[in-house]
């Protein structure tokens, strides 16, 4: 019998139980008490789940109250001195994590590259590095407690120094010692409460990325140190998203007792499980961060090469990477014909255990069922007309290869200044507009049929209408309509295009409480109809200004999403960017002349790997130059990005070639736009200005020593002046000053 094991599982709850509960906390509404009881509830249920469904290693300290580095920088006694005098260890935990009113939270970014987001830790000369185990042994015992030994999940010791920031100038990794001292007096304390045999998973995923020569040493030095704790410890070191062949050949060499590999995100492992040497292999061929059925034949024939490889005893079946990234259970979700082909964490555990059936040979009549129901199902995807539209197909290749717009940078800008004539130091906005509960109430209300599609347009045009008047009156030189008919910027558009699905429940964790529900790209992508033309037609009517039209772009929707796996993500994005090429020719014929086409989630879609890069570079920048390809010389292209490093990325903003972008820069200034100048940037840039993140209020003052030190890096001509992302978390009340401070400013610098 081959063994199974899960590498997490989410811990939010089937009905975001976790998410509710700490949100009434916080609220003030429960005690701290109400939250510690639904998370043992949680734990619980989520645990004989697995149990139930024959699962052998079962992860225990997978669970969080926010977040897993979080969690171990609580372990290692990682506590920024500005939380530090909070003494009770739960409000200071909470702290750490949001704020309070004294100090500001550590910050968080993007796991890898996954939507879910860690909290960065600090680390500096004052920081303790003093164990603490509790919360650990306190989940395993709970766990022994309904007849579970779990198997311990703790992020490793590299990938942990290798996400911290280090103040004074040091790096992360000059507290290696220390902290591995921690990390071995961890085990000791675990070794002295468990009693028996205790699987402890170190995630180590930073060895999914290229690897430096130093952060090897280290992963040699971790396990080497690791592996010699006395105690009845079998250690596993997990990798995922990326092959990790460079640090399989070093853990081979140490006493460590297996060795994690994605073979679904990093196929290339294969090439190194002939070398592990006698490790256990927990092997990841059951996706976690898609939402699709698992084509059993295929996963075989995979652990079949493997076992051509290594002992078959040695193989653990297990899935690529924690079960976090991907929703519940398909249990809550309505009858649809896509249905059959989805399959969620709790779907996921359950073809885990029949994959390590099937594997050891098992011939009940249980399994042969499921591996043939399971055959069917995949033949009849693959053929299905829900899938598969030959005009879309079609149409797409009727698209050259290298689609692009007519005309270089110079005469299209040629062009656009004379169609726009707008004044030097240009002012706009990036799109949404304070989303309000007004708003909110609409959307619901029409969504439930509480009001009729007649009352909730009516309130769209009298929201679209004052937006305007405010933006007329404060002076801004191309509006926008404020976005007021989207939730979300990437499930408006999916809700109008074909070969999407939305679900009901399918809830993943973001960050913290934050869940968030990616629409389901399951079939061929076209438009069926025009989707912004009207909104913006009717914005465009409102005034005399210009008027900017705004789309979500194809990499981003693309990235947003749970795509397909039948077909290359590629295709995907072609088939989003042929469906906008639609609607930037809508537009332009209604009469737009500036459209922005916004790659918020450009970034966060580059591979791990550098060898990766130029291919995925290559196809995103083709995608998004398909759906701009019919754009006339005079209409202007705009395009944003949240974000502003674009220090190893400045030459696929270049191939873009967007007539202008908008960009973050507020917080950063100048040292980031350095780049821009060193390559000789030569399209427009409009560099925020505006923190949308803070509530603060920037004076008129403020806004003309950022706009003029720009001026300092960046050619007067080609500046346009802007906030540095989208207003719709922001209120009223700070946008409206704020905006005309903007303005103010830049009018005077004229
Ligand atoms: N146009 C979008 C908005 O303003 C852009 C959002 C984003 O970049 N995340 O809301
Ligand atoms: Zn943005």
């Amino acid at each position: 019998m081959a063994h199974t094991l899960i590498t997490g599982y989410p811990r939010i709850g089937e009905n975001r139980e976790l998410k509710k509960a700490l949100e009434a906390y916080w609220a003030g509404e429960t005690a701290i008490a109400d939250v510690k009881k639904t998370s043992a509830e949680l734990r619980k249920a989520h645990w004989l789940f697995q149990k139930e469904a024959g699962i052998d290693f079962i992860s225990v300290n997978d669970f969080s109250w926010y977040d897993g580095m979080l969690d171990t920088c609580v372990m290692l006694g990682a506590i920024p001195q500005r939380f530090r005098a909070i003494s009770d260890a739960d409000e200071r935990y909470f702290a750490m994590a949001r704020g309070n009113a004294a100090s500001v939270a550590m910050s968080m970014t993007k796991w890898f590259n996954t939507n879910y987001h860690y909290i960065v830790p600090e680390l500096d000369g004052s920081t303790a590095f003093k164990a603490d185990s509790s919360k650990i042994i306190a989940e395993y015992k709970e766990a022994k407690a309904l007849g579970i030994d779990g198997k311990i999940n703790i992020i490793g010791p590299v990938t942990f120094l290798g996400l911290s920031k280090a103040a004074d100038g040091k790096d992360a990794y000059d507290y290696f010692d220390k902290a591995l001292a921690v990390y071995a007096q961890v085990l000791r304390d675990i070794a002295a409460s468990a009693g028996a045999a205790v699987v402890v998973q170190f995630d180590e995923p930073i060895f999914a990325r290229d690897p430096s020569p130093k952060q090897l040493e280290l992963l040699k030095k971790a396990y080497a140190a690791l592996a010699a704790v006395d105690g009845n410890l079998k250690i596993l070191v997990t990798t995922y998203f990326e092959r990790a062949s460079e640090a399989v050949d070093v853990l081979a060499a140490l006493p460590v007792w297996g060795i994690g590999l994605d073979f679904v995100h990093g196929p290339k492992n294969i090439d190194a499980v002939g070398r592990l040497n006698g490790k256990m292999l927990a092997a990841g061929v059951v996706d976690g961060r898609n939402v699709w059925v698992n084509d059993y034949a295929h996963t075989l024939a995979l652990l079949g090469d493997i076992a051509k490889k290594m002992p078959k005893e040695q193989i653990i079946v297990s899935t690529s990477c924690s079960l976090l990234h991907t929703p519940y259970s398909l249990q809550k979700e309505g009858d649809s014909p896509i249905k059959q082909w989805l399959a969620f964490a709790k779907e996921k555990v359950g073809e885990t255990a029949l994959l390590a059936k099937a594997f050891a040979g098992d011939s009940s009549a249980a399994v042969a069922d499921a591996l043939k129901k399971n055959a069917e199902i995949i033949a009849a995807k693959k053929t299905s007309p829900l899938i598969t539209d030959a005009a879309a197909a079609k149409r797409l290749a009727s698209f050259a290869a290298n689609a692009s717009r007519a005309g270089t940078f110079a005469e299209r800008n040629a062009a656009q200044k004379s169609a726009l004539s707008l004044p030097s130091l240009p002012t706009t906005t990036i799109g949404s507009f304070p989303q309000t509960g007004e708003l909110r109430a609409l959307r619901r209300d029409v969504k439930s049929g509480k009001i009729t599609l007649g009352q909730y347009e009516a309130g769209i045009k009298k929201y679209i209408d004052e937006c305007i008047a405010f933006q007329e009156e404060a002076g801004l030189d191309v509006l926008v309509h404020g976005e007021p008919e989207r939730n979300d910027m990437v499930e408006y558009f999916g809700e109008m295009l074909k070969g999407f699905h939305f679900t009901k429940n399918a809830w993943v964790q973001s960050y913290g409480s934050r869940c968030v529900k990616p629409p389901i790209i399951y079939g061929d992508v076209s438009r069926p109809s025009a989707m912004t033309v009207k909104w913006i037609s009717y914005a465009q009517s409102k005034t005399k200004k210009v008027m900017k039209g705004m789309l979500t772009g194809p990499v981003t929707i693309l990235n947003w999403s749970f795509v397909r796996n039948d077909i290359p993500r590629d295709i995907v994005a072609r088939q989003i960017a042929a469906s906008l090429f639609d609607e930037v020719n809508d537009l332009q014929a209604a009469g737009i002349k500036i459209i922005q086409v916004d790659e918020a989630a450009f970034k966060e879609g580059y591979p791990l790997r550098k060898e990766n890069i130029p291919a995925y570079e290559t196809w995103a920048v083709s995608a998004f130059r398909l759906a701009v390809s019919g754009a006339k010389k005079e209409t202007q292209i705009h395009s944003h990005m949240c974000y502003s490093d674009f220090s190893d990325s400045i030459h696929t903003i270049e191939k873009m070639d967007a007539d202008a972008i908008t960009i973050e820069t507020a917080r950063g200034g100048n040292a980031l736009l350095k780049i821009f100048k060193e390559r000789g940037y030569a399209n427009e840039i409009g560099t925020g200005v505006y923190d949308i993140h803070s509530p603060r209020v920037p004076s008129k003052d403020e806004f003309t020593v950022q706009i003029r030190s720009r001026l300092d890096v960046l050619e007067r001509g080609k500046m346009w002046v802007n906030p540095d992302c989208g207003l719709k978390t922001r209120r009223w009340e700070e946008v409206k000053p704020a905006l005309k401070n903007m303005v103010d400013a830049a009018k005077e610098l004229r």
